[in-house]
């Protein structure tokens, strides 16, 4: 998989020299070009906003740097083209696996007031908002999407680590994790996770992530099918 990310304040993304997605990276896993908006300014001094048309505060991002990056590296219109967005649809885990599935997705950050909405005419196919809430760029968003799209791609994840058994995975929140060690505190790891019986810890676990979830997000239970995580009564003996 390749993410092109376009923006005007490149430095962000140096982050992604660490840690997991680091490694990944390195390891051929997945690519990141990170691409300057500014370099396809045409203007002397690079400027790559100005003052928006009916007034109002701040600056708004033009067309032309964008659509000149967007056009050099996406020629052929093979990536689905996002822009980071308050106003798009709201990540979720089910969006991130199906963005895992691409092979290309380019990334537009805005900065100042956002960007011209002739960008998103023209080269967007999707506007994406990582919550409702206001940030200064779309780096950080960028680089969430990055993150939790790049956790699906294969050998990205240390062969100890899986997706499959996390929050959001099955629809429901994760259970209670405890390491070494036993007692800490005086706060003791549930007896059932030390009795090794896979049987009685799977169930505790679902059991747990229902309860948590119908705790702190019920929204989440009204889509899940829970019947199968509820303890199951005994079946009958037939005489
Ligand atoms: N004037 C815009 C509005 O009211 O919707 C906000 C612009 S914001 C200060 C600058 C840029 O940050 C946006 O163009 C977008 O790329 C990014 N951004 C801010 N909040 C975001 C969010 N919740 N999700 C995704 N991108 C966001």
């Amino acid at each position: 998989m390749r993410f092109d990310i376009l923006t005007i304040f490149t430095e962000y993304f140096d982050v992604l020299r660490y840690s997991l997605l680091g490694k990944a990276i390195d390891g051929g896993k997945f690519s990141v070009n990170i691409v300057d908006i500014r370099e396809y300014s045409k203007d002397k001094h690079k400027k790559t906003d100005d003052a928006p048309y009916g007034g109002g505060a701040g600056m708004v991002m033009t067309p032309d740097p964008i659509v000149s990056a967007i056009e050099a590296v996406d020629p052929d219109h093979e990536a689905l083209r996002i822009y980071m967005s308050p106003r798009g649809r709201t990540l979720n885990q089910s969006k991130v696996e199906s963005l895992a599935k691409k092979d290309r997705i380019l990334i537009l950050c805005g900065d100042y007031e956002g960007i011209d909405e002739r960008v998103i005419d023209l080269c967007i196919d999707e506007e994406m908002s990582i919550g409702d809430y206001v940030l200064t760029g779309g780096e950080l968003p960028a680089l969430v999407l990055v993150n939790c799209v790049a956790r699906y791609v294969d050998g990205v994840l240390g062969c100890g680590e899986s997706t499959s058994e996390e929050s959001f995975s099955d629809g429901l929140l994760e259970y209670p994790q405890y390491t070494r060690p036993e007692t800490y505190r005086g706060l003791s790891v549930p007896d059932v996770l030390l009795k090794g019986n896979h049987h009685d810890i799977n169930r505790w676990r679902k059991e747990k992530s229902v309860e948590i979830t119908m705790q702190r997000r019920p929204d989440l239970m009204a889509k899940t099918d829970v019947r199968s995580y509820l303890p199951q009564k005994p079946k009958k003996r037939r005489k």
